[in-house]
């Protein structure tokens, strides 16, 4: 598939999966008490992100899919992004896993419901960085540390790579090892949200593919 038929695909997915996800944590939400097949419901909801790792994040999460619409919109009203330095990366990477921790125990272990700063948080950055709260997210964190076992993969072809480093340059994640790394084969890392974008900007065909299950996607 080339890379814009997959990206249609991809926005015709996120759209479906974002109403049908807000939906059903609405609706899961709304009810006083929850029967059997609600609770079926919840465990393949659940099941079925764990197995997508940080797929979830690049397919299916409604939250990441509006934070990409609010910063394209902000992108076309000429809204100025901030290049984020390597050492501003470096500290995120391990901030966030300190992050996940906090917000958990603040969230399920104190009671408090940290919603409304992170709404905050989410309106500020957006704009001028794309995907920040994706890069801290505690959800993305633990689902990033499943990566080498979901469904999705990235490969590398050392013998076909050019080294050029668009792939780390288009990247929303700011991930560089998919360009760091001199291996050939799976190149996923922990940030890796399975976007496809290094692929559709990579100048050569076939040094980087996205793989689903196995099966070739892009
Ligand atoms: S964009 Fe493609 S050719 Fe360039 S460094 Fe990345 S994988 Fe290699
Ligand atoms: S490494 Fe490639 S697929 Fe992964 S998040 Fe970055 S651009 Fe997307």
């Amino acid at each position: 598939m080339n890379y814009q038929a997959f990206k249609k695909k991809r926005l015709l997915v996120r759209i479906i999966s974002s109403l049908l996800l807000t939906g059903f944590v609405f609706y899961i939400a709304l009810q006083k008490n929850l029967q059997t097949w609600h609770w079926i419901a919840i465990v393949a909801v659940l099941a079925l992100i764990l197995v997508a790792g940080r797929g979830f994040c690049g397919f299916l999460c409604p939250v990441g899919s509006s934070l990409d619409l609010i910063h394209f919109i902000c992108k076309k009203l000429h809204v100025k992004e901030i290049k984020r330095s390597e050492a501003f990366n470096r500290f995120i990477r391990i901030f966030r896993y300190f992050f996940c921790v906090f917000y958990f125990v603040l969230h399920f272990g104190l009671g408090i419901d940290p919603g409304w700063a992170l709404v905050v948080l989410l309106i500020i950055t957006t704009p001028i960085m794309v995907r920040f709260w994706c890069s801290i997210c505690p959800v993305g964190t633990i689902l990033g540390l499943l990566n080498r076992i979901s469904l999705f993969r990235l490969e590398k072809d050392m013998e076909t790579c050019v080294s050029c480093s668009a792939c780390s340059k288009v990247c929303p994640m700011q991930n560089d090892e998919v360009f760091t790394s001199n291996k050939t084969g799976d190149v996923s890392s922990v940030s890796c949200i399975y976007c496809g974008m290094c692929v559709g900007k990579c100048p050569k065909k076939h040094a980087l593919s996205l793989k689903v299950a196995g099966r070739k996607i892009l």
